[in-house]
C-alpha cells in the first residue's frame, strides 16, 4: 500500500509505502548488478539512461480516493520514480566521469524533468543522489534517483518563500570568501550558515529557474562541478565520503513558485572516522549547530578543488570509511 498522509502536528506530507519493506537490505554487488552493462534490466541501453525504480515509493497506478478536509488527511501514492544510472562502470562516481559523460547525464536529468513535470497530478519533480553504504544505498553501483510527486516539498516551498523579492542565490553568485572554485558559468560556493560540515551549493551565475532553462555550456559547467566536488569530498580525508545530492529548482516546468536553480551538497562525514549525527536540539526541534566556521572550511575545500581541476578525478581504490 502507498499513501500520502499530512501529519496533523506539522502540516507536512508524509509518504508512507509498506512495499519498500522487501527492498534489498543487503548491499547488491556486481555479480548480481542490475545496472551494469550485462544485466537484464540495462539490455540494449547507452549510458546514460534511466529506468524505473523496482521497489518505487509511489506508483501511478495507485488507486484511491483522496481525503483532503478534517483531521486525518490522505492522498492515494501516485507518482513516478526512477533511477539514472550515469555509466556502465560499476565503480565509477560522478567525478570519475569525462566532461562529455557528465554533460550527457545533465541532459537526461534536464529530459526527465521536463517529461515527468507534464504528467497528469505530478506537482514536484526531485532529483537527487544518494552515496555510500554508510548512508544506506543499497546498490552498490552509482546511481541518482528521480521522484515525481503530487505536492510541492516543504524546503522547495520555503527555498521559493525566501526568494519572492531578492534572490538569496543570486546574491550568493557574488559571494568571494565562501568560493570554493567556479567555471565561466557556475560557481560552487560554501553556504553562509550551513547545517553539514563540508556542504556545498553548485549555482548557475545566471538566473535560470529550471534546468530546462539551461544552456548546453551550463549544462557541461554544472556537470563538471558536480564532478569535480564530488572528487574533492573524497580526496578530503583520502576515503570514499558519503553523500546526498539534491537539485533545487523551480517544482515543475509551469510551476508558479520560481527557483534559482542551485544543487546542494551534504557530505556525511565531519572526520575520516565520524559520521555526522543529528543531535537533540536539531532533530527535535529544528536547531541546527555548526561546529566549525563556514569561511575556515570554505578555505580547506578550496585548496583540495584548487589541485584537482582537472575532470575525471579517480575515486577508484579508495577505501570505503570506517566511521562511527
Ligand atoms: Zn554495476
Ligand atoms: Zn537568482
Ligand atoms: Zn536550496
Amino acid at each position: 500500500m502507498r499513501e500520502i498522509r499530512l501529519d496533523p502536528r506539522r502540516n507536512e506530507w508524509i509518504v508512507i509505502s509498506s512495499q519498500r519493506a522487501s527492498r534489498p537490505m543487503t548491499v547488491v554487488e556486481k555479480r548480481s548488478c542490475p545496472f551494469c552493462r550485462d544485466s537484464p534490466e540495462a539490455k540494449g541501453k547507452e549510458a546514460p539512461y534511466w529506468l524505473p525504480n523496482a521497489f518505487p515509493m509511489l506508483s501511478p497506478d495507485e488507486q484511491g480516493t483522496p481525503a483532503l478536509t478534517g483531521a486525518y488527511q490522505r492522498m492515494p501514492g501516485k507518482g513516478y520514480c526512477e533511477v539514472v544510472v550515469e555509466s556502465f562502470d560499476h565503480s565509477a562516481d560522478l567525478c570519475d566521469l569525462t566532461p562529455d559523460e557528465l554533460e550527457s547525464a545533465m541532459k537526461l536529468y534536464r529530459d526527465r524533468y521536463v517529461e515527468l513535470s507534464a504528467k497528469e497530478g505530478v506537482n514536484a519533480v526531485l532529483i537527487f543522489r544518494n552515496m555510500g553504504k554508510l548512508i544506506g544505498v543499497s546498490i552498490e553501483h552509482p546511481h541518482s534517483q528521480i521522484y515525481a510527486i503530487p505536492y510541492v516539498p516543504p524546503i522547495i516551498q520555503e527555498e521559493i518563500n525566501a526568494s519572492s523579492e531578492t534572490c538569496p542565490i543570486c546574491e550568493e553568485t557574488r559571494v568571494e570568501e565562501r568560493t570554493v572554485f567556479s567555471y565561466n558559468s557556475v560557481k560552487v560556493v560554501f553556504p553562509y550558515a550551513p547545517r553539514w560540515p563540508y556542504e556545498t551549493v553548485v549555482i548557475p551565475i545566471r538566473h535560470i529557474t529550471s534546468l530546462a532553462e539551461a544552456t548546453d555550456k551550463e549544462l557541461r559547467e554544472i556537470g563538471m562541478s558536480l564532478g569535480r566536488v564530488v572528487g574533492c569530498y573524497h580526496r578530503l580525508f583520502g576515503v570514499k565520503m558519503p553523500y546526498v545530492l539534491a537539485f533545487h529548482q523551480s517544482p515543475v516546468l509551469n510551476s508558479k513558485g520560481r527557483l534559482h536553480l542551485h544543487v546542494e551538497l551534504y557530505p556525511a562525514l565531519r572526520a575520516p572516522d565520524k559520521l555526522k549525527h543529528w543531535s537533540g536540539a536539531e532533530l527535535g526541534f529544528g536547531v541546527y549547530t555548526y561546529d566549525f566556521w563556514p569561511e575556515d572550511k570554505a578555505k580547506e575545500l578550496a585548496s583540495i578543488c584548487e589541485k584537482n581541476e582537472t575532470l575525471p578525478i579517480s575515486s577508484k581504490g579508495l577505501p570505503e570509511p570506517n566511521a562511527i
